[in-house]
């Protein structure tokens, strides 16, 4: 009996220390779940940390107003635009397409040349006839400079028919070719004495059937002299509707008729002026501003030029403030809040 009483105790025993050994093990283990109890908080605090901070990103820039810092690729991808929005007809604008874009730059340069007019100073029909035959081959500001000398000494076609040609070569010698220009000025004189009685004509064939004096000519007179409608192609002109695809001729005469049959007549004088003092002031023939071109979204030869638009900036020509071609500086003086040219000094 004693011995199946220590068995007994021995079992009990042996039980009770098993139960204490598994207690143990699982005090030992246990702290494992308030660790990850702690751990779920931590990766909380740092998820609201980090929140913030991405919406402070998203915010950032359009809270504070600020240009974006672009990247290099964005940075070239605003340079490009112009060339992304630009209307490039091709081979395959339409008639219809080609009108209406062409009379949108007619209108768009109005808006930027409001007071285009001839460059030419004059106060008769045979002072702007005499002065457009000098023009050739020369500026219009060389013309100015010389043409009061020779109004004053020759105020009609009567005096100049009778001039004593050497008096007038010395008069013209500061616009080039002044032999040839004096036999054409003293011819067509002549001829407005002998054929129209002093006066110059006001039709276009009467016109062009006087010595030196082209359908060119004769439209500049029309236009600005007698308020005829005429389309003046002179090499600005030539240039310019070239890269705007308005017509693939070269020949002037079928330029004009090609850029008439796009225009109502009544807009034809002013279109002239539109198109030429664009082609002096930012088209030029070598180096056209493109990136400072008011047009560049309508025009196929966009890139031909600077794009860039502080570089073409300074290519921006401003005749009439001084010598032939002179570039004033800096380019803001002579552009205004639209980044256009400004009207020249002393325009009304
Ligand atoms: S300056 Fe450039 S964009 Fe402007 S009309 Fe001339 S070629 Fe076209």
């Amino acid at each position: 009996m004693k011995k199946a009483a220590a068995q007994q105790s021995a079992a009990k025993k042996t039980a009770a220390e098993k139960t204490a050994a598994k207690k143990t093990a699982a005090k030992k283990t246990s702290p494992a779940k308030p660790a990850a109890k702690k751990a779920a908080p931590a990766r909380k605090a740092a998820a609201k940390k980090a929140a913030p901070a991405k919406k402070a990103a998203v915010k950032k820039a359009p809270v504070a107003g600020k240009p974006l810092v672009a990247p290099k690729k964005a940075t070239a991808a605003v340079k490009a635009a112009p060339a992304k929005t630009v209307v490039r007809p091709g081979k395959g604008e339409s008639r219809t397409a080609l009108v209406r874009r062409a009379r949108r730059i007619n209108r768009e340069l109005a808006q930027v040349y409001p007071y285009a007019h001839p460059e030419l100073d004059f106060e008769n029909p045979f002072q702007l006839l005499v002065a457009t035959v000098l023009s050739a081959q020369t500026t219009d500001l060389r013309v100015n400079q010389t043409t009061p000398a020779l109004f004053a000494k020759y105020p009609t076609p009567e005096d100049l028919a009778a001039a004593n040609p050497e008096e007038v070569e010395e008069i013209l010698r500061p616009c080039g070719f002044f032999r040839a220009k004096t036999r054409s000025v003293m011819g067509l004189s002549k001829a407005l004495v002998e054929r129209f009685g002093g006066e110059v004509p006001d039709r276009l064939e009467d016109l062009v059937s006087l010595p030196g004096v082209g359908r060119k000519t004769a439209f500049v007179v029309l236009g600005n002299a007698f308020g005829r409608p005429g389309i003046t192609v002179d090499t600005h002109f030539q240039r310019l509707v070239r890269r705007w695809k308005w017509t693939d001729e070269t020949d002037p005469d079928k330029i004009e008729a090609a850029v008439a049959a796009l225009f109502p007549k009544s807009e034809w004088t002013d279109l002239s002026h539109h198109v030429i003092w664009h082609g002096r002031r930012i088209c030029h023939a070598r180096k056209p501003a493109c990136g400072a071109c008011p047009i560049a979204a309508l025009c196929p030869s966009y890139g031909e030029g600077e794009t860039d638009p502080e570089k073409a900036k300074k290519l921006l020509k401003y005749e009439k403030a001084g010598l032939p071609g002179q570039r004033l500086k800096p380019p803001q003086a002579y552009l205004d809040a639209g980044g256009r040219p400004a009207p020249p000094l002393g325009a009304g």
